[in-house]
């Protein structure tokens, strides 16, 4: 009996051989193991419920065909599954062509499968479930992950989701952003805090390029059935830089069963990717629509004061001191990285400590030289005047022009002033861009600012925004 029923799945093989591509064939096919063949109907063993209704999708057709081929028209197809988890129901859709077993009826062939080891789908072959190792970096948690208004929904679905993994509607929560704002601490950081109070729960960290080449991995030692079970035990899985699966088919086909599978079962989804799901491109629309299931968030580049709170807030954890001045100058300059503001501040801990000076000043300007193409040094009286008139909403060349109106001399006071504050230039320097003006002209006008800055302070608020402005117009 065993012996037809061999034969009789390996004629099926034949035929299937010719229909599917190969790698498809070695990965879904090859596994299965013919169990029995009584009255027409052929009973195979699948690895687990993924492979059954991987086949059920993809190859119920030639599946059908084949049967019919081999069997002839009373043919019928059986599966039963090799682990006693849940066994699918049968599938309605496939006249009966295809059914399973239910775990007593199973069929086992001792010896065919390793049926120990795949019983539990918590027991990995060769890995233990105390041993699996979740791949998070500890340092990434929401303790020092700054709020800020360029990451509070993302931040709170992720508190919201690390409390109750698999039971919110934040499933996926799909956490987009450009580089360096703070996407794979974030993720750490849910995945960090779900180990910390459910300890129970099996949680893993991978990026999408490390979960391609376990694929290919394990394709090539044949072992597909071992990778897929890992990952359909896991309780959380967070995979970085879901946009390299753009262009690999294979690896998509693999993540979108997975997918399916892990959150049917409640299972917690958390990706990242550098675009919103409906700007990836290459990869399969049945996914995209996936990754919508649940909330995408976006990160943004943070403001000046998130900057600075993030900045002061890792100095601290280094036990480095800076003065406001060293935290605002930088982050005047740092806009709009992250990782940035992380390279300056170990560039100024390093050169502080083999110079044995405090971090001030000079030596912040000195390391951000490294970051930005023109600081302040850049900075030109034209871009100055530039944007003193568009802030004051008046033609450029009315700062060089003699007019006495109030609401010229205003923003031609300042420009000046910011002029002789930012940048090198000499007074007869400053005077010859302001439309030929004398050097005393010029000191009087900077008087002027001064002494409106020393006594008004919504002036001096002004200045100060601007002066902000040219620095912060001028980093890139
Ligand atoms: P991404 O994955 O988006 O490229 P990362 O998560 O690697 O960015 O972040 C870059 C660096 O910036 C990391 O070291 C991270 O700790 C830090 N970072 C980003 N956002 C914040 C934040 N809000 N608070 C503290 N550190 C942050
Ligand atoms: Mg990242």
């Amino acid at each position: 009996m065993t012996n037809n029923c061999q034969v009789v799945w390996e004629n099926c093989l034949h035929i299937i051989k010719r229909s599917v591509p190969p790698q498809s064939y070695q990965t879904w096919f090859e596994p299965i193991q013919p169990v029995k063949l009584e009255n027409s109907v052929l009973t195979i063993a699948v690895p687990n419920k993924l492979f059954y209704e991987w086949l059920e999708e993809n190859f119920v057709q030639i599946l059908r065909n084949t049967i019919f081929q081999v069997l002839g028209k009373d043919g019928r197809l059986r599966y039963c599954i090799l682990n006693n988890g849940a066994v699918p129901k049968p599938n309605a859709s496939n006249n009966g062509a295809a059914e399973s077993l239910a775990p007593s009826e199973s069929p086992m062939v001792p010896g065919t499968f390793d049926i120990e080891k795949i019983k539990d789908p918590r027991i990995i072959p060769g890995i233990r479930r105390d041993k699996v190792v979740s791949n998070l970096n500890a340092n990434y948690t929401f303790e020092t992950f700054i709020e800020g208004d360029c990451n509070r929904l993302a931040r709170n679905a992720g508190l919201a989701v690390a409390k109750k993994p698999g039971g919110t509607a934040f499933n996926p929560l799909f956490i987009f952003g450009d580089v360096g704002l703070g996407k794979t601490h974030l993720a750490q950081a849910i995945g960090n805090q779900i180990v910390q109070q459910f300890p129970d729960k099996l949680v893993l960290y991978v990026s999408a390029e490390e979960f391609t080449n376990q694929i290919i991995q394990a394709i090539k030692k044949n072992d597909v059935n071992a990778f897929v079970n890992f990952y359909q035990a896991l309780d959380v899985l967070i995979m970085d830089d879901i946009q390299f699966l753009s262009g690999k088919q294979k690896t998509q086909e693999i993540f979108f069963f997975l997918f399916n599978q892990l959150h049917q079962s409640g299972r917690q989804i958390i990706l990242t990717s550098d675009r919103a799901p409906r700007d990836l491109e290459g990869i399969e629309d049945r996914l995209i629509s996936r990754f919508r299931w649940g909330l995408s968030a976006d990160l943004h580049a943070p403001d000046l004061e998130t900057r600075m709170a993030i900045l002061s807030a890792k100095l601290e954890r280094a036990g480095v001191k800076a003065s406001q001045d060293v935290l605002e100058y930088i982050c005047y300059n740092i806009k709009d990285n992250v990782r940035d503001l992380e390279g300056i501040m170990a560039t100024l801990l390093a050169q502080a400590t083999l110079m044995r000076r405090e971090i001030d000043l000079e030596l912040a300007k000195k390391a951000i030289l490294n970051f930005v193409k023109s600081p302040s040094r850049g900075i030109t009286m034209e871009a100055i005047q530039n944007l003193v008139a568009e802030h004051f909403n008046v033609p450029v060349k009315t700062l060089s022009q003699e007019g006495r109106k109030r609401n010229l001399v205003v923003p031609r006071h300042i420009a000046i002033y910011l002029c002789k504050q930012l940048t090198d230039h000499s007074l007869k320097a400053i005077g010859k861009a302001f439309g030929g003006r004398d050097h005393s002209t010029i000191l009087y006008s900077c008087r002027t600012v001064q002494d409106m800055i020393d006594t008004d302070p919504t002036f001096r608020a002004n200045v100060e925004e601007l002066e902000k402005k040219v620095k912060m117009s001028l980093s890139h």
